[in-house]
């Protein structure tokens, strides 16, 4: 079993599902609210224990919700994790940064305390709850502070704020040669959660309007890498096996409760599982088109999907599960060698030479 296991290297807190926003398709549903969230001493608890046993973990990430809403406590995790010698990235909606001295009045802090990156979301939804000005004094706040910084813009075929906006704004000109070196901005698939977003995504043509130019489909075929690299806790105190953007629609997804079970076992007990060795090493558009020709169904075009809703496919569907169940043996050893290999590689690009293999 030892073998099977590839040692995590992030350590992911949703912290919350409280947010200053209520985006309409957001993945988690979050919005003003909610107020579950894990405290300062639990998530010191957790980065203790993950630390104690993996010290391949180097980055810790905060998000939400939103995290900011955390106050004091962000700052005191921040100091925390730093002083275990971890990165820190924040992931905001920048509700904050209502003004370049505010933004950066803030971000002085947290840097202090040993903040290295900060990732803002925005888009048209976002764009509903938090002026678009926040994003700008907000990297240029962490820009001027050092930080690292990536902007995330929503972006679908309906969108009408697109990323060139962001990289042209005569604010930002003055830090041009850090742009793709300390200043990432790219355009994440925004997906559709309601019924109305969703009716109107599949009317609207692939061209979108405001470029010119047909939409490229963050859509990958290929394996997801997001499984085996992360523990990633939630604010119930479950551990999820990926961050992606349907994992609260996957019950198989969810790893069990952290309060429950101790992190290590939880991290380690999923490379018992087939499925997600096989979701890691081929991908879920390689074992849904699998289950569809087994069940002698057509095959899906998936070609506008994003690769999280491919994997929504695969699980909702409990003739899937059954499917994979029967044919599971003569998948085997194909799939583990493949994994294998891949694994070896990890080991290989990552170094990993304090985990005894
Ligand atoms: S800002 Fe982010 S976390 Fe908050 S509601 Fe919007 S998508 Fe969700
Ligand atoms: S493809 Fe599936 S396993 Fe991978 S990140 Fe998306 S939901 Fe998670």
């Amino acid at each position: 079993m030892k073998e099977l296991i590839i040692p995590p290297v992030q350590l992911t807190f949703i912290t919350t599902n409280k947010c200053t926003a209520s985006c309409q398709n957001c993945c988690f549903q979050c919005n003003p609210g909610n107020n579950n969230k894990l405290t300062l001493s639990e998530m010191k608890q957790y980065i203790d224990q993950s630390l104690e046993v993996y010290n391949t973990i180097k980055l810790l990430i905060l998000t939400g919700g939103e995290c900011f809403t955390l106050g004091k406590d962000m700052n005191c995790i921040i100091k925390y994790a730093s002083s275990k010698g971890l990165y820190i990235r924040v992931v905001t909606n920048g509700y904050w940064a209502t003004s370049f001295d505010k933004a950066y009045k803030i971000l002085h802090e947290l840097a202090g305390a040993g903040l290295t990156e900060i990732n803002f979301s925005t888009g048209d939804e976002h764009q509903m709850w938090i002026p678009y000005d926040n994003i700008v004094y907000g990297i240029m706040a962490a820009l001027e502070l050092n930080l690292a910084v990536a902007i995330n813009v929503e972006s679908s075929k309906l969108s009408q704020f697109n990323i060139n906006q962001l990289k042209y704004d005569v604010r930002l000109e003055k830090y041009k040669s850090l742009f793709d070196k300390k200043l990432l901005i790219f355009g994440g698939v925004w997906m559709p959660f309601i019924k109305s977003t969703e009716e109107k995504l599949n009317t609207t043509s692939i061209y979108n309007k405001n470029e010119k130019s047909p939409l490229i489909l963050h859509h990958q075929k290929g394996r997801c890498a997001s499984l085996f690299n992360t523990i990633s806790i939630d604010p119930f105190h479950q551990m999820v096996a990926c961050c992606g953007l349907t994992v609260s629609y996957i019950p198989y997804l969810r790893l069990g409760s952290v309060k429950k079970y101790s992190l290590h076992f939880l991290y380690e007990y999923q490379f018992h599982d087939f499925i997600k060795i096989w979701l890691f090493t081929e991908g879920p558009e390689k074992i849904l088109q699998f289950c569809r020709k087994k069940l002698n169904l057509p095959s899906i075009d998936t070609t506008k999907w994003h690769i999280c809703q491919i994997c929504v496919e695969i699980f909702r569907d409990k003739q899937n599960l059954s499917i994979l169940r029967q044919n599971y043996g003569d998948l085997f050893p194909n799939v583990m060698l493949k994994y294998t290999l891949l694994r070896e590689k990890y080991f290989k690009i990552i170094n990993f030479t304090s985990y005894e293999k």
